[in-house]
C-alpha cells in the first residue's frame, strides 16, 4: 500500500541501501535501513534515478493484510453457526424461518416489533446461538457465491413430505455440495395426510443424501413448520453439527465480513445488513464495504435495538456508508478514516473503468454481430 522500507526501496532500485541512505541525508532525511519511507520520499529518491513510481493500490479487500490472516488457534473462540434454508418453492422455507423466529424470539424482547434485516439470531439452550440468513430463495448462495462470498456454514434443505424431491431441491443440493456445506434435511409438512417421509428419504438417496437410519450420515428431521412440531429437534441438530465442525473466530481484531443486503433509505441513506464473520464491528469504525466506504454511524440488531458492537456471526444493520453496496460484497474495518476513504475511492474508480470497458466491449460485439 505504497509504503516501503529503505532496504526494500534499495532492492527495487538495484542500489546499495547505504547509497539510498546517503541520498536521503542529502535531502535532509535521516533514515535507517528498516525505516518506512513515506510516498514523497520514495518518489524523490526514485526521481534521482529517473525511475517513475507507479503506486500499487490494493483493490480486493480480501488482499489486504489482516483480511484473511490466519488467527492463531489460541485466540479463536466458538461462534454461532450461520445457517441458510433452501428448497423447492412452496415447500415451506418462509414458514420455517418465521416459525423458528417466533418460537425463539420472545415478543417482549423485541418490543413486539420484529425488524427485518435479512438475518436473525436465535438463542437455543444454554445460551447457544444460531444465526439464520433470511434472504429469499437461493439468493444467499447464488448471488453471494458468484461474488466469491462464503457465508453459510450449514444448509437446511426443506423438502415437503407430500411433494418429495423437486427441481429446486436438486439445485439446492448442488449449491450446498459445491460450497462443501453440510446439509440437514428438514422433511416438512408432516402434519399433512399425504405426508410420505420414506419417499423423501428414498428420493434423496439418489442424490447422495442417505439418512442415518439407512446407514448414511445425513441428518433428517421430520417436522411441521406450520405447527412447530419438530423444530426444537432441528435446532438441536444444527447445534450438534456445529459442535462437530467447531466454527470459530477471533473476536479481537478488525472486523471483516459480508453484505447480506443493502438499500437506499429515504431518511437514513445507505442502509446495509452486514454479517460480521471475524472480529468485532463497532459504531464509529472506518469501513470499506465493496466499492464504497464510510464510518459506522449507527448499528441496529435483528431485534431492532441499537447496539454499539457486534461480534462474529452477528448480523447488524448499519448506516453511514457513502453509497449502497451489493449483497455479497466484503467489508473490512480500517484503523483510520483516511485509508478507508482512499481504498474506497480507488475501488469505486476501478469499478467505473471496468464498467466503461465493458460497455465499449459490448458495443464492439454488437458491431460485429451486425456485420
Ligand atoms: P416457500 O416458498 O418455500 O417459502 O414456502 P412457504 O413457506 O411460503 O409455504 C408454502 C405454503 O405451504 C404456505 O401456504 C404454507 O402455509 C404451507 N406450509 C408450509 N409449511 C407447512 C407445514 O408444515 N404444514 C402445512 N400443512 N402447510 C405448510
Ligand atoms: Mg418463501
Amino acid at each position: 500500500t505504497g509504503s516501503l522500507t529503505v532496504g526494500e526501496l534499495a532492492n527495487k532500485l538495484n542500489k546499495e541501501p547505504s547509497e539510498i541512505i546517503k541520498k536521503l541525508l542529502m535531502l535532509g532525511v535521516m533514515a535507517t535501513i528498516n525505516q518506512d519511507l513515506d510516498k514523497d520520499s520514495i518518489e524523490l529518491i526514485a526521481g534521482e534515478y529517473n525511475v517513475e513510481v507507479e503506486e500499487e493500490i490494493v483493490f480486493e479487500i480480501t488482499d489486504f493484510e489482516g483480511y484473511d490472516s490466519e488467527d492463531s488457534t489460541e485466540v479463536l473462540e466458538e461462534r454461532p453457526p450461520v445457517v441458510t434454508i433452501m428448497g423447492h418453492v412452496d415447500h415451506g422455507k418462509t414458514t420455517l424461518l418465521d416459525s423458528i423466529r417466533n418460537t425463539k424470539v420472545t415478543a417482549g424482547e423485541a418490543g413486539g416489533i420484529t425488524q427485518h434485516i435479512g438475518a436473525y439470531q436465535v438463542e437455543v439452550d444454554q445460551g447457544k446461538k444460531i444465526t439464520f440468513l433470511d434472504t429469499p430463495g437461493h439468493a444467499a448462495f447464488t448471488t453471494m457465491r458468484s461474488r466469491g462470498a462464503q457465508v453459510t456454514d450449514i444448509t437446511i434443505l426443506v423438502v415437503a413430505a407430500d411433494d418429495g424431491v423437486m427441481p429446486q431441491t436438486v439445485e439446492a443440493i448442488n449449491h450446498a455440495k459445491a460450497a462443501e456445506v453440510p446439509i440437514i434435511v428438514a422433511v416438512n409438512k408432516m402434519d399433512k395426510e399425504a405426508a410420505n417421509p420414506d419417499r423423501v428419504m428414498q428420493e434423496l438417496t439418489e442424490h447422495g443424501l442417505v439418512s442415518e437410519a439407512w446407514g448414511g450420515d445425513t441428518i433428517f428431521v421430520p417436522l411441521s413448520a406450520l405447527s412447530g412440531e419438530g423444530i426444537d429437534t432441528l435446532l438441536e441438530m444444527i447445534l450438534l453439527v456445529a459442535e462437530v465442525e467447531e466454527y470459530k473466530a477471533n473476536k479481537n481484531r478488525a472486523a471483516t465480513g459480508t453484505v447480506i443486503e443493502a438499500q437506499l433509505d429515504k431518511g437514513r441513506g445507505s442502509v446495509a445488513t452486514l454479517l460480521v464473520q471475524k472480529g468485532t464491528l463497532r459504531v464509529g469504525d472506518p469501513i470499506v464495504v465493496g466499492n464504497t466506504y464510510g464510518r459506522v454511524r449507527a448499528m441496529v440488531n435483528d431485534l431492532g435495538r441499537r447496539v454499539k458492537e457486534a461480534g462474529p456471526s452477528t448480523p447488524v444493520e448499519i448506516t453511514g456508508l457513502n453509497e449502497v453496496p451489493q449483497a455479497g460484497d466484503n467489508f473490512l474495518v480500517f484503523a483510520d478514516e483516511k485509508t478507508a476513504r482512499n481504498v474506497g475511492e480507488a475501488r469505486a474508480q476501478k469499478q467505473l473503468q471496468e464498467q466503461r470497458s465493458e460497455k465499449s466491449r459490448v458495443t464492439l460485439d454488437d458491431l460485429f454481430e451486425q456485420i
